[in-house]
């Protein structure tokens, strides 16, 4: 399988990627390599990696505790002690062996360390792979704001090795299927169509889905790395998603509610809106509706919630001057950017989602 090529790094795939990681630690000559990973990665992803670069260099492990609560400035400090204990130094490679909380954080550890070291990922999880991966950003959450600290700043080189999968609960893989189904949603219908069919079919996307889904992020953020445009369609979903998620975290009554589950419930929402406001047919938002539906359960939102959720979408990280833009697709593989959306439209999205 080929490379794909981002602008300071590339994607490599399966042994073609553990060739590169060789070939980029032999001619780096790196001081010490720290591979960090959480307590599941540590479990079930280190005996995988120590076999596939079968003791061609040594390495320093580091866990973290798992889950996005971690993903926060105590696990920073903890690691940068780690590193400078045991004697880190400019010339230190670091490799994130994880999902997106580890890709996250690892790199901004390692672009803040020392002024910045590098680091490579290896991503382990469906929604790491094909999202978290890509694209150079890394960061932090702060107080209880998702990802408030952080840089944007490429890995020396991506690995994609699909076998990591294979110790994934269902729960986690579907996250990754709401961004797979996102990417074709907002630039290629034939890719929704494929990925949409597949799991309608009750199977798996496999590695030429993560593929094509990791090419179309990819070519999203070489054509604007900064999201001042054309990269806030990959925020599809996100604007009702986030806030539903932000909703359910925070619930007394609630239970907390997957990313990937939030974001499909978003997307059925934004496709509402699609159809109401921009120029989608209501036979493809039916259409998104039954596929999301297909993957995750329901859930009943009463008045009162849904009033709440739209509330908390001030808090949107893609607002300026007060109002919240949102992410639209005027077809199945055409996406629009800031919509200015209003409140009775967005209760009509959540009407058809709960119809
Ligand atoms: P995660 O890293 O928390 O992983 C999910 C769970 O799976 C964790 O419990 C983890 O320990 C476990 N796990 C990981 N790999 C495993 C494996 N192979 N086998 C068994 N268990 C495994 O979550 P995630 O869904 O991968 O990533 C979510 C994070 O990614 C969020 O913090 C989000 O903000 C971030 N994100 C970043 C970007 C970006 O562009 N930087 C994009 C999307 C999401």
């Amino acid at each position: 399988m080929n490379q794909i090529k981002g602008k300071n790094y590339s994607v490599y795939f399966e042994k073609n990627g553990y060739d590169k990681l060789d070939e980029i630690v032999k001619q780096n000559s790196y001081s010490s390599i720290y591979v960090l990973v959480d307590s599941n990665t540590n479990k079930e992803c280190i005996p995988i990696f120590k076999k596939r670069i079968s003791n061609s260099f040594s390495f320093i492990v580091i866990e973290i505790d798992e889950g996005e609560e971690n993903k926060n400035i105590n696990s920073c400090q903890k690691v940068w002690t780690i590193l400078s204990d045991k004697g880190g130094d400019r010339k230190s490679l670091v490799i994130n062996l994880g999902g997106g909380v580890i890709t996250d954080i690892g790199g901004f550890i390692a672009s803040t360390f020392k002024r910045g070291i590098d680091f490579i990922n290896i991503p382990t999880t469906l929604l790491s792979m094909v999202d978290a991966s890509i694209g150079g950003k890394t960061g932090i959450d702060f107080g209880n704001l998702k990802n408030q600290i952080g840089v944007i700043n490429d890995p020396k080189l991506v690995v994609i090795d699909p076998f990591f999968l294979n110790t994934l609960s269902i729960k986690e893989l579907r996250n990754g299927y709401s961004e797979m189904l996102k990417h074709g949603l907002i630039t290629d219908k034939k890719y929704w169509d494929k990925v949409s069919t597949i799991l309608l079919e009750k199977k798996e996307p496999g590695i030429d889905e993560i593929f094509t889904s990791i090419k179309i992020k990819n070519k999203i953020v070489l054509d604007d790395p900064f999201e001042k445009n054309k990269r806030k369609v990959l925020n599809f979903g996100h604007t009702v998603g986030h806030a539903i998620e932000s909703f359910f975290m925070n619930s007394q009554t609630h239970n907390k509610l997957s990313h990937g589950k939030s974001i499909a419930i978003g997307m059925i929402i934004e496709a509402y809106i699609s159809y109401d406001l921009c120029k989608l047919k209501i036979s493809e938002a039916k259409e998104i509706k039954n596929v999301f539906n297909s993957i995750f359960e329901i859930v009943n939102l009463t008045e009162n919630d849904c009033d709440q959720i739209i509330s908390l979408l001030k808090h949107d990280k893609k607002n300026s001057h007060g109002k919240t833009n949102f992410v639209l697709i005027e077809s199945i593989g055409n996406a629009l950017i800031d919509i200015q959306v209003p409140v009775k439209n967005i209760k009509k999205g959540f009407e058809f989602y709960l119809s």
